[in-house]
């Protein structure tokens, strides 16, 4: 029997750290897009994001968490991609990978949240992206998302208000985050010493 095409989902960020916001985008991913997969590529270094914003963890420890967040996950996998290139992690050099490794008809789609939508001008080589995988913007508190450009697609789901600024916030004031990252990983921040 002829093997039908994959959906490959694939959901780049910091995750520094993994939270639940990130969870819950990448399952509606899963469930809205009929993904038979969803990866995870953690940055080496994101190409956006500015000095003050790079990540505080380790890659290591960046990689570890969100192994950790989706053991119990089927359809969830984590890359090492981008960690084991270093460098700049351009998004459009990561597809290319992934399109050797999934070849057409196989399906790609790259997921970002609301907060990314309005960058695209600065994006390395957007069009040749487009070409490689569909380009899908969650909703995300506080981001506009009305009048993206027609290559986008929209993923329409109930986002949660968090981000792992707002996380390592909490972490370094001695505050709870329990209800916004797994237990899992909590117990990694707490082990290691993360965020202190
Ligand atoms: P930071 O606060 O450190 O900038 P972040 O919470 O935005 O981090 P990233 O690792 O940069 O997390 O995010 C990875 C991807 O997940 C990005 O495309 C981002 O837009 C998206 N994302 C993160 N948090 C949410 C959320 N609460 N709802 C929807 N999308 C999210």
């Amino acid at each position: 029997m002829p093997k039908r095409p994959l959906r490959i989902g694939v959901l780049g960020g910091t995750f520094d750290p993994i939270h639940e916001g990130h969870l819950a985008l990448a399952r509606a991913a899963v469930e809205k897009l009929r993904l038979d997969r969803l990866i995870f590529i953690p940055a080496f270094q994101h190409p956006l994001k500015d000095k003050e914003e790079q990540t505080v963890a380790s890659p290591q420890d960046r990689f570890e968490m969100v192994k950790l967040a989706i053991k119990d996950e089927l359809k969830f996998e984590v890359s090492d991609f981008e960690l084991k290139r270093k460098g700049i992690s351009y998004t459009v050099d990561t597809l290319r990978q992934l399109r050797s490794q999934f070849p057409k008809p196989n399906e790609i789609f790259f997921i970002t949240g609301g907060d990314w939508g309005k960058t695209l001008d600065q994006w390395k080589d957007i069009e040749t992206i487009f070409s490689l995988a569909h380009f899908v913007v969650a909703k995300r508190p506080g981001f506009d998302i009305k009048n993206l450009p027609p290559r986008i697609e929209l993923l329409d789901f109930v986002p949660l208000d968090v981000s792992s600024t707002q996380i390592r916030t909490c972490f370094n004031q001695g505050k709870d985050s329990s209800d916004l990252v797994p237990k899992s990983v909590l117990n990694y921040i707490h082990q290691k010493k993360l965020y202190r």
